[in-house]
């Protein structure tokens, strides 16, 4: 059987080598999977028996990439406010772990629906997947494949457990201890399991996988460098969490005091700074470690809105582009920030980077569509097939409606997108060659019948959560200690503005 064409006809096809502001009309042609044709008017005999979009009034661009985020608490959005990462870090992760299987389909689809609504055709989901189990492998899997989002799966990996994080938390009575985390896999453990997972369903279609060891604090450097031989071994990229609160930092210098206080290096030393490695946050990065990532082509993941939304700081956006780092972009978890919406990531990366310097100069508009885009596929190593409009490119594609107001009048594509767009635009994405949104309306999933679904199940999830909440308040005053007295640790960078308290001025 032929393989199936679509042909999306006379859209403003964005290219990032082209007019970034003006794109012009063309038709692309999709044959399977994959972009075969990009031009103003392809031959009839090359388009015959192919579906035809109408894509006059449209801007066509490559579908985002979310390159950092989590599916394990999508239920829990709009359940946190106004804590400090450590501390929802205390809530977050345990109402992911050991759920039902349907939960566990459910929260998968409920993540991929939102993005893929919001014109992300590839999330990088790093998942704590607690039990590691090949029934929970599937089912996740089996979701993305379901609804058709393209995943760059990540079961997380660590083996210090959770409690280490808490000073003085031997204070703690054990049961309490041990609610807050006293176990973790062992590491050659963890890593068979994923080995045994590519092996049973290798990367195809819209699946695709990587290493993901949870931060270096978490693990130990015989797992970090298991982690390393693997991506090695299977050809995985590498994410991991780094420097995302000046807690961390301060952690660096005291523990890691043998690796130059740097977690970079610590990374280094177990063989994992190379091309292979993203940094998810790197707000606390310095800039010599920023040299040193440059150096290695390793790159960082910027989530600018969580990091806002959880009292981080401001990545270093422009000392990062100094320093020639690669970057890519992505929202993190659903109840960190808490939407998946890149529109949001980009306009972020340029006004961040705005109150960081006060000369004229970038990021530009185009640079975030790039970040967000080849940039973010690059931290897959999928930037040979996802991030842009080509031919031999995936069929990874967003249409959206120039009839929104956000491009009346219609000045600057890029910019347009960057500053104006809110995803609201969006009327039909394609993943992978198949039509997964067409005119609003999603194809590959009863969307009411799965809203209907959710509504049942978290008449169980809310009173857990409200149990597991008022549970692990025990360890609160614990965390405030440690929080004041990271405060009160000197640190020679800053990553806070406009309050004097805390160093301005
Ligand atoms: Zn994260």
């Amino acid at each position: 059987m032929a393989a199936n064409k679509i042909l999306i006809k006379g859209g403003l096809v964005y290219d990032h080598d082209g007019d970034v502001h003006k794109p012009v009309a063309a038709d692309i042609l999709i044959e399977g999977d994959a972009i075969v044709s990009v031009g103003p008017s392809l031959p009839a005999q090359r388009t015959q028996g192919a579906e035809v979009i109408d894509a006059r009034d449209h801007l066509v661009i490559p579908g985002l990439i979310n390159a950092h985020y989590h599916s394990h608490d999508t239920l829990c959005r709009g359940m946190f406010e106004e804590m400090p990462l450590e501390f929802w870090l205390l809530y977050t992760l345990p109402m992911g772990a050991f759920r039902s299987k349907q939960e566990l389909r459910l929260r998968t689809l409920v993540g991929a629906l939102e993005a893929m609504r919001c014109g992300i055709t590839t999330l990088q989901d790093m998942l704590g997947l607690i039990p590691l189990t090949e029934d929970n492998v599937d089912i996740v899997l089996d979701a993305y494949a379901e609804i058709g989002e393209r995943v760059v799966f990540s079961p997380m990996v660590f083996d210090i457990p959770a409690i280490a994080m808490i000073r003085h938390a031997d204070a703690l009575p054990p049961d309490s201890q041990e609610m807050l985390g006293t176990k973790a896999l062992g590491a050659r453990e963890q890593i068979d399991f994923l080995d045994r997972q590519i092996k049973r369903r290798p990367a195809a279609g819209t699946a695709h996988w990587a290493s993901a060891p949870f931060a270096p604090q978490r693990c130990t450097p015989e797992l970090l460098e298991m982690c390393a031989d693997i991506a090695e071994r299977r050809d995985l990229p590498v994410y991991t969490h780094v420097y995302e609160t000046r807690g961390q930092a301060v952690m660096a210098r005291e523990l890691y005091a043998s690796h130059g206080g740097s977690f970079i290096k610590y990374l280094d030393q177990c063989g994992l700074l190379n091309r292979r490695l993203n940094i998810a946050h790197s707000v606390w990065l310095s800039r010599e470690e920023m040299d040193l990532m440059a150096a290695a082509d390793a790159g960082a993941v910027l989530n600018h809105n969580s990091n806002l939304k959880l009292k981080s700081g401001i990545a270093p956006i422009l000392d990062m582009r100094e320093a020639g780092m690669r970057v890519g972009l992505g929202c993190d978890n659903c109840s960190g920030s808490d939407v998946q919406n890149m529109f949001q990531s980009m306009k972020a990366y340029c006004t961040l980077a705005a109150v960081s310097d006060p000369m004229p100069g970038p990021p530009l508009a185009h640079e975030a569509l790039r970040n967000a885009t080849l940039g973010s596929a690059r931290s897959a190593l999928l930037d040979d097939r996802l991030g842009a409009i080509k031919p031999g490119y995936k069929a990874d594609l967003v249409l959206l409606d120039m009839k929104d107001t956000a491009y009346l009048p219609y000045n600057s594509a890029a910019r347009q997108l960057v500053y104006t767009e809110t995803g609201r635009a969006i009327d039909t994405v394609i993943i992978d060659g198949r039509i997964v949104i067409k005119d609003r309306i999603v194809k590959t999933i009863d969307e009411a019948a799965l809203r209907a679904e959710v509504t049942d199940l978290m008449k169980h999830f809310v009173p857990e959560y409200e149990a597991m909440v008022k549970a692990r308040a025990v360890a609160l005053p614990y965390l405030m200690e440690a929080h004041k007295r990271v405060w009160a640790t000197p640190l020679k960078m800053q990553r806070f503005l406009a309050r004097t308290r805390y160093g301005d001025g």
